[in-house]
């Protein structure tokens, strides 16, 4: 995959998720950015630093645009998507809590693992689903009608905030049942209808 100018994430975007840290439902989608250093593909490992406290898996339906979207409505927004994946907003959460800014909790080379884009014209919209399972057992298993805001509504909002370029990936956030991350670990986001991207965990050498 070449690489993209950004990747857009949604916090908070699954009801579910916002009540299991306590946290009040967005009015707007609550958005931040991954820096593109930290992509992997399939197979590659999630490298957790030293000293860092505990990091989660976060699967998410991952978007990858493909025409340059800037004003679009929630109508003509899947004009703008050339494909779905999976994705894995892998966060150090003690971190996350300590910074209140997220750039350094979700930013860390390695911390956004990416799988193969399929194309929307073989996607069912309709099935569209988040599971995570770490070491072969579900941790998190969501349908997409869970979502606070939708695909649509997420690409309206953002690309009235910031041109979407061709590449570029949007994480629309993850379900309840976020968990940690240890060294020996394989953990498996599987989007329904999409496919699926599986990393083994090493601690940093
Ligand atoms: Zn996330």
């Amino acid at each position: 995959m070449s690489r993209p100018s950004k990747i857009v994430c949604i916090g908070l975007n699954y009801a579910k998720h916002a009540a299991e840290f306590g946290n009040p439902i967005p009015k707007e989608p609550l958005i931040f950015l991954k820096p593109p250093s930290s992509l992997v593909g399939p197979g590659e490992a999630i490298v957790i630093p030293k000293g860092v406290g505990q990091v989660d898996y976060e699967g998410e339906i991952g978007v990858r645009i493909g025409k340059r979207a800037r004003h679009v409505t929630k109508e003509r927004s899947w004009d703008f998507v050339d494909g779905l994946l999976a994705i894995n907003d892998v966060t150090a959460r003690d971190l996350q809590k300590a910074d209140g800014q997220w750039s350094r909790a979700k930013g860390f080379d390695t911390f956004c693992p990416a799988g193969a884009v399929t194309p929307l014209a073989q996607v069912d919209r309709k099935a569209l689903s988040v599971t995570t399972r770490v070491n072969g057992k579900v941790r998190q298993q969501m349908g997409a009608d869970d979502m606070v805001f939708d695909i649509p509504a997420i690409i309206a909002h953002v690309s009235r905030i910031m041109t979407l370029e061709p590449g570029d990936l949007i994480a629309t956030g993850t379900p309840s049942g976020v968990g940690p991350l240890s060294p020996g670990d394989v953990v498996e986001v599987e989007i329904g209808s999409v496919g699926s991207i599986s990393n083994p965990v090493v601690a940093e050498s």
